[in-house]
């Protein structure tokens, strides 16, 4: 079987926040077995959280917003992404004003701070959602998929009428070394008049050519160019795999996008849960053949595949 994992120790990661332009920053923190990824206002009364789970989703318009009742945070998905990639089971998100800090637009200083520290494992069996038979939902053009895998792939393609756009596909399996590699560094992407409108309306003022690609009606604004010829698409297997830790466990399956956004994200990851004809939660180990038998030598082996070191020290206080 796999165990589930949380962080090593705190970390605190620093930026502005998208909206504000105002100083925010956000401390990852350790958290106990089967509790799952948590925001945490530890700068309100009684310190309310929200678990990171497809309930709690309230708004998809331009990002992916949690909220409840104390509070509510904007553009969870980019340090989301990072705790798909690498199984982050149990953490708290700690945070001390409404925002998020933007970073550069990427998942790479969230990556970055979470390998620093490390992932621990703990004495609890991972759950995963395995697909067993495919899952579609396709509307306006827009299409999500997800079919049996031994292991989590996205292949995704975005289509934009946009000269240095366009239509751009990626098929990436990802670990922890694929995503750090090929995706984590994608920056989040905007065209200019959209910017102009939210800024009238007093949003946005934190956005800068520091923390997203912005496009005018036919060239890139950003003097440094773009890090990846194909930066938009893998951009958008970076939201994905944010959006899809609101599943509350790991997927193992294949997902298919077409112009999928966050919107259709998150009516995808509802119907993926209310699908159990398709899909079980379920412990490896306890899988069928095609899949690992959990046995030392599997275990390694994701690891291995992962690139990251876990520690399986758990006597240490703090989680
Ligand atoms: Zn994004």
């Amino acid at each position: 079987m796999y165990l589930q994992r949380t962080i090593r120790q705190k970390i605190r990661v620093e930026g502005v926040g998208l909206h504000s332009g105002q100083p925010a920053a956000l401390v990852f923190c350790p958290a106990p077995v089967d509790t799952g990824i948590h925001f945490v206002r530890s700068d309100l009364p009684e310190r309310p959280s929200l678990r990171v789970h497809a309930d709690n989703v309230r708004a998809t318009s331009q990002a992916t917003t949690l909220g409840g009742a104390e509070f509510s945070v904007a553009t969870v998905e980019h340090c989301l992404s990072a705790m798909a990639a690498l199984r982050v089971d149990n953490l708290n998100i700690e945070l001390k004003g409404p925002e998020i800090p933007i970073v550069d637009g990427s998942a790479k200083p969230y990556l970055d701070a979470i390998l620093k520290v490390g992932l621990v494992e703990q004495e609890a069996p991972r759950r995963y959602w395995y697909v067993h038979s495919p899952i579609h939902l396709g509307e306006d053009q827009k299409q999500a998929s997800v079919f049996p895998y031994n292991g989590l792939r996205v292949s995704c393609t975005i289509d934009f009428p946009h000269p240095k756009i366009g239509k751009q596909t990626i098929d990436i399996d990802i670990n922890a070394t694929s995503f750090e590699r090929e995706i984590a560094s994608a920056r989040t992407f905007g065209f200019l008049k959209d910017v102009e409108a939210l800024r009238a309306r007093g949003l946005a003022l934190g956005g800068t050519l520091e923390n997203a690609v912005v496009l005018d009606q036919d060239s890139i604004m950003n003097p440094e160019g773009l890090r990846f010829s194909d930066e938009f698409v893998r951009h958008k297997v970076l939201d994905a795999l944010g959006d899809l830790t609101t599943l509350g466990a790991p997927l193992l399956g294949h997902v298919v996008l077409y112009r999928a956004g966050h919107d259709l994200m998150n009516r995808f990851v509802r119907k993926i849960m209310a699908t159990p004809e398709c899909v079980r939660l379920q412990e490896l180990g306890s899988a069928p053949p095609a899949l690992s038998d959990g046995s030392e030598e599997d275990r390694k082996r994701e690891f291995q595949l992962q690139g990251v070191v876990v520690d399986r020290d758990t006597t240490r206080p703090g989680y």
